[in-house]
């Protein structure tokens, strides 16, 4: 239980959530307002300083940052220090005095010179930058530490990361977790770089303890590991990001596990995103979930009803809200992150770890997976494709799957279409399986494909793009003008 500090564990939630908003005003009043041109003048604007933050519920009073605030101009979210005002800081001169101008600089530096950015995978809109300081190095590398520990790793454990080699946050939290925590880690870069055959030969080679990537491209490869008759038997942890794991997508992986020899197995989910520069994990918790285990140290997350922007009670749904406290280079606060949370966000101490750390619970799901479409001739529709993925990955006699959209008979003027391309991992006969997987659709959502078509496991890996895309792709829209934008948070709202 090293992982988060002691002093922070100790805290019962009303002085946990005083003790963030004190660390807040510190951040915002030394590093945030002077430093960065968007809060600067944001807070001019409102008449506001960082002394009006006095309680958890005077952050209302901060307005919202939105992914739209970001695509305008990224660059004025990275702090940018004005070396007069660090000057005639106590500390600067202390510094200083004590060891030399030259600590100075490199004090400086260390703190605001950019090194390193991820940004967002622009399947949407444009990537967005975002900025990494040395600071901010250490900072994903604590964190790093602390999802190993969550997860329950040891140093003598064997990993592979399977996370494509991009600039995106998923690889570099696992590159800077194994580092810090200090254990074995075999980053192949996923299907792009060394495709399934090469992820196969270092599974065979490595007999790895832990198996880290996204969920469908870990799916596939231990379907091809099946298939190829590798063994697995050290296999004991699947740690997961980059895309939600519906409790159905982990049956699958650790039934799949059992059969490559594997004892026992964890499937462990994370959660994280560009802008918090972080991941939080879940503990093992058996069939349940142990929910998002959170940094209160460094980050204040909310859960606001999305309609109203008002925090909504403990436990319950709404939408994420990140606000960072220690970071440097890009910093966004109350960054909305249209992701919504079922469970919401507890405060109770951990029933399967014991950590006293807040929690995100549930499932999330997010609103740029609400499409639009035109189901008959004189309307559109907004479709939650959340709700179709979960459908899918919880029906037990598929594999892995994709939904198409497109236009019927190819013609631009005519309605929508829903194909549904699915691979067969059981003896079911097709006609029965149709009929079970649309009546399940029925059943748990409003619409139901147009089409269902069965396909190999390898017809299923190129339709995907394994090996050739950096993100398997389960949703694809082939209207013309690449379909449609996602809707805004009032649209999600209704669908959260
Ligand atoms: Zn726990």
């Amino acid at each position: 239980m090293k992982s988060h500090p002691p002093k922070w564990q100790s805290l019962p939630k009303s002085a946990l959530q005083q003790a963030q908003v004190e660390k807040l005003r510190r951040y915002l009043a030394r590093i945030v307002l002077p430093f960065s041109a968007h809060y600067g003048k944001l807070f001019r604007e409102h008449g506001l300083r960082a002394d009006d933050i006095r309680s958890f519920a005077d952050l209302r009073k901060i307005p919202f940052t939105q992914k739209e605030d970001l695509l305008d101009d990224p660059k004025q979210f990275v702090l940018v220090p004005d070396r007069k005002i660090l000057a005639r800081r106590f500390s600067t001169i202390f510094t200083a005095l004590t060891q030399g101008r030259d600590a100075v600089t490199q004090k400086f530096e260390r703190e605001f010179r950019p090194l390193m950015l991820t940004s967002t995978t622009g399947r949407s809109s444009d990537p967005i930058p975002f900025i990494y300081t040395q600071r901010d190095l250490e900072v994903l590398a604590i964190a790093g530490d602390r999802v190993m520990r969550v997860c329950g790793a040891k140093p003598e454990m064997r990993m592979i990361n399977m996370f494509p080699f991009a600039p995106h946050l998923a690889f570099w939290q696992t590159h800077y977790a194994g580092t810090e925590f200090g254990t074995f880690v075999l980053s192949t870069g996923g299907g792009k770089t060394l495709g399934t055959d090469g992820n196969l030969r270092m599974i065979k080679k490595l007999n790895p303890d832990v198996l880290i990537g996204m969920p469908t491209f870990v799916y596939h490869l231990l379907r091809a590991a099946l298939q190829e008759g590798v063994k697995c038997p050290q296999l004991s942890k699947i740690v997961l990001g980059g895309e939600k794991v519906p409790n159905g997508m982990r049956r699958k992986l650790r039934a799949l596990a059992f059969e490559l020899g594997a004892k026992t197995v964890d499937v462990l989910p994370t959660y994280g995103f560009t802008e918090a520069k972080m991941a939080w994990p879940q503990c093992p918790a058996g069939d349940a979930q142990s929910g998002y285990h959170l940094n209160p140290d460094l980050g204040i997350v909310e859960v606001i009803n999305p309609e109203t922007g008002e925090q909504v009670g403990e436990g319950e749904p709404g939408e994420i809200v990140w606000t960072p406290l220690a970071a440097r280079g890009s910093v966004v606060l109350r960054y909305r992150t249209c992701d919504f949370i079922d469970g919401g966000l507890v405060h109770e101490r951990c029933p399967h770890c014991g950590r006293n750390v807040p929690r995100l619970i549930g499932h999330i799901s997010r609103s740029s997976e609400i499409r639009e479409m035109r189901l008959d001739k004189l309307k559109g529709t907004l479709v939650d494709f959340n709700q179709l993925e979960h459908v899918l990955d919880n029906f037990e006699h598929i594999g892995t799957w994709q939904l198409e959209i497109r236009k019927a008979n190819d013609d631009a003027l005519d309605v929508d279409e829903l194909i549904l391309h699915v691979q067969k991992v059981d003896n079911m006969p097709e006609e029965q399986l149709q009929t079970e997987l649309n009546s399940r659709f029925v059943a748990e959502t409003e619409i139901h494909p147009n089409k269902i078509q069965f396909h190999s496991e390898e017809e299923m890996r190129r339709l995907q793009g394994v090996g050739t895309q950096l993100k398997e792709q389960r949703v694809v829209d082939h209207r013309p003008q690449g379909g449609v934008a996602p809707q805004t948070n009032d649209v999600a709202k209704s669908h959260a």
